[in-house]
């Protein structure tokens, strides 16, 4: 690898002020290229490398001997001695050059891949230092770092924070442009905490922990740099809530009250009696909806707990009081399922309801657009596009949102800027762990539906390896005997440099249109198979994302109905779908789907009295998920788990509010941090101010 510009030290004349918000441009060793490398990693001026946080510190290992080297094997080991012998093999445009280093204990080979150069660095009888990991047998290096006299390592115990990198740009220099404006510009970032409070919660001030962050002296200042960031953090997600929950206690929305008797009749119209945890959500709610202070509630409920209902008692209450309704979902499949779910419920209350969806024809949107516009049409069921900027309502008094997790943090900032003097009902089966829930809930009230409703069989639970004819023959007979069975394909047969669609960062269309097509020819592959075995006998269908909604909603239908037994779809139908008559599913490819994801699909089973079985075809990479769901079906402890597994990062959308927040996993379960960050900005009317600047309330999440 050619050494970067930055390496050399930068000459006296052309050695200029860093301008905070100049262009990243004017920074040593930056050119086109690594600028637009920088934008990737969101670094528009040099200001924004000051928050492109380290992940980790490495310390600079002291000097072994090889003897001693080749016996421990330490994950990370560092020698000096003298070259002895090299060698340059080149196949083509590829070549591996290899040198032998001795010191008076012993001798070891290293491997360097295609760097030819290196060649006329590093030759016989030259002192050097190699640092990295041993492997095979002999142990020896693999492309480990070198020290030369000219360009020596860093010395024993020297700390170095790792920067994040991308395609183009290097840990080593991200690290090292991050110093470079760290040591200009840090002094000048103001520091809103009082000095006092920083010293009762033992942090530095911002502009040393920047410093500290970039360029520490040791371990210990690096970690107090974090505690600071972390504190940062803490201070702009609360600050938002802060300006949320403010917003809303000015807010009025329709009181929706009803008399008992009127809630009695209501009540008669489910075809079943509430469970005694419906029956308590069901009164949270009825206390919020008489209030004008707009409700803002975010109902928990493992899949299955019947949220529905509670969507759906929110919406009879404010049809009631003559308020209008919008009910969300995520997905077109699920909004659609609502609306024919209840639009029965709704016709004996005598309320009308209307379904505004992406496929409508632009008449039948128009006449739906117009009703909502004049107040005629009470409830409206779709997706989010139910709520955008040309849909407007006449009275709308609550917004009920299922799914609330699979929207967007963009979507979710929209929908609470716009419904100010809106009742918001937020539902969400993936239960949300304490911590995150202060984090990012802290100005909602929670309701918890911690009972399933009666009559459920139980679901088992298998990771299937190998053997797989032995359980084709099982599913054949099952569903020979009408049993009804989901087979669902998140995508086969990829290779694995393809990353999955929850890991596609928004914004990366392109890409994420890959992946959903790439899951449709899975998908059709599997059906086209499936149609040759004997399930073919009782009827197969197939859905996706992929087809019209009114084609997908009538093959829905026949699976409903029974008149084809089998369903192939791709994760589609991982929210909402329910059709209690179905006991079995297959998940295959499991392992590219997230703990949280896989407990989902599951719950499309065990909706009815039949024990259900739910196999999951997947790689031992995902052994501990799958052993996790094989243990329990507990959605709570489940979420926990993920949470543990995966970090905070994925979770509600940690990374659009720093600027790389990943490795900063543990702030979440500081709660001495949240708490102090809530003191501060309560107390101190200047920390408020600094952090209300820089919250933008439409990116709350
Ligand atoms: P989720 O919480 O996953 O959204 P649903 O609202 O889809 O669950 O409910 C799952 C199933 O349970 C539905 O078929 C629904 O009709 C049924 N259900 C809901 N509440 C009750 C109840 N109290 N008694 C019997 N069945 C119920
Ligand atoms: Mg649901």
């Amino acid at each position: 690898m050619a050494p970067d510009r930055l390496d050399r030290p930068i000459p006296r004349a052309q050695r200029q002020r860093t301008e905070p918000s100049g262009s990243v441009r004017d920074l040593p060793g930056v050119g086109p290229a690594r600028a637009a490398a920088l934008e990737r990693l969101g670094v528009r001026e040099p200001r924004d490398l000051l928050r492109l946080l380290p992940l980790r510190v490495e310390v600079a290992e002291p000097v072994v001997d090889v003897a001693d080297a080749i016996r421990v094997r330490a994950a990370l080991v560092r020698v000096a001695g003298q070259i002895e012998r090299t060698s340059l093999a080149r196949f083509g445009r590829r070549s591996i050059f290899r040198l032998r280093l001795a010191d008076a204990t012993g001798a070891i080979e290293a491997r360097f891949h295609n760097q030819p150069w290196l060649q006329r660095q590093l030759v016989v009888g030259a002192h050097v230092e190699l640092s990295g990991s041993l492997s095979g047998s002999p142990p020896g290096f693999a492309s480990p770092r070198i020290g030369t006299a000219e360009r020596p390592l860093a010395e024993a115990g020297t700390v170095t924070p790792l920067h994040p990198s991308v395609a183009g740009l290097s840990s080593e220099f991200v690290g090292k442009l991050c110093r470079h404006v760290a040591l200009e510009l840090a002094d000048s970032e103001p520091e809103p905490v009082p000095a006092e409070e920083l010293l009762r919660l033992d942090v530095p001030a911002l502009p040393r922990a920047l410093r500290d962050l970039h360029a520490p002296a040791d371990e210990r200042a690096f970690e107090s740099a974090r505690r600071r960031l972390a504190l940062e953090l803490c201070l702009e997600l609360q600050t938002r809530i802060a300006l949320r929950r403010a917003r809303v206690e000015q807010g009025a929305a329709r009181i929706c009250a009803a008399p008992a008797e009127r809630r009695a009749a209501l009540r008669e119209l489910f075809p079943f009696a509430f469970t005694a945890a419906q029956a308590r959500v069901a009164r949270e709610i009825e206390r919020d909806l008489a209030r004008a202070r707009p409700m803002r509630r975010l109902l928990q409920g493992d899949v299955g707990s019947g949220k529905t209902a509670m969507g759906a008692w929110a919406a009879l209450l404010a049809a009631g009081a003559g308020g209008q309704v919008v009910f969300l979902a995520p997905t077109e499949l699920l909004a659609e399922q609502h609306h024919l779910g209840l639009r029965e419920l709704f016709e004996r209350a005598g309320v009308r309801t209307g379904y505004l969806s992406g496929s409508l024809t632009a008449r039948a949107r128009r006449g739906v657009l117009a009703d909502l516009a004049s107040g005629a049409l009470p409830v409206v069921f779709g997706t989010h596009a139910a709520f955008s900027r040309d849909v407007r309502y006449a009275r709308l008094a609550l917004a009920v949102v299922d799914e609330q997790h699979r929207f967007g943090v963009a979507q979710r900032g929209e929908l609470f800027d716009k419904g100010v003097d809106v009742h918001v009902l937020l539902m969400s089966a993936t239960p949300i762990p304490r911590t995150l829930a202060l984090a990012w809930y802290g100005d909602l009230d929670t309701s918890v539906l911690d009972q399933k409703p009666p009559g459920r069989g139980p679901v088992t639970t298998r990771w299937v390896r190998g053997a797989r004819d032995e359980v084709e023959n099982l599913l054949r007979e099952r569903v020979q005997g009408g049993a009804r069975l989901y087979w669902v394909v998140p995508r086969i047969g990829a290779g694995e440099d393809e990353a999955s669609a929850a890991d596609v960062p928004a914004g990366a269309r392109g890409e994420r249109e890959t992946v959903a097509s790439r899951r449709v020819e899975s998908a059709e592959a599997r059906y086209a198979r499936l149609l040759e075995s004997p399930l073919a006998a009782h009827g197969i269908e197939l859905v996706h994302g992929r087809m019209p909604a009114s084609e997908r909603a009538a093959r829905l239908a026949r699976f409903r109905s029974g008149a084809v037994r089998t369903l192939v779809a791709t994760t589609v139908i991982e929210v909402g779908v329910d059709v209690p008559e179905a006991t079995l599913i297959v998940i295959e490819g499991a392992e590219r789907l997230g703990l949280a994801q896989l407990h989902q699909l599951r719950g499309r089973v065990g909706r009815g009295p039949e024990a259900s079985h739910c196999l999951l075809f997947g790689a031992d990479s995902a052994r501990r998920r799958f052993q996790t769901l094989e243990r329990t079906s507990d959605g709570f402890e489940i979420a926990e788990e993920d949470l543990r597994q995966r970090g905070m990062g994925d979770l509600g959308g940690v990374r659009q509010a720093g600027a790389n927040a990943e490795g900063f996993e543990e702030w979440g379960h500081d709660l001495a941090l949240f708490h102090a960050a809530q003191r501060l900005i309560s107390d101190h009317p200047a920390v408020r101010a600094h952090y209300a600047l820089r919250a933008r309330p439409d990116h709350v999440p």
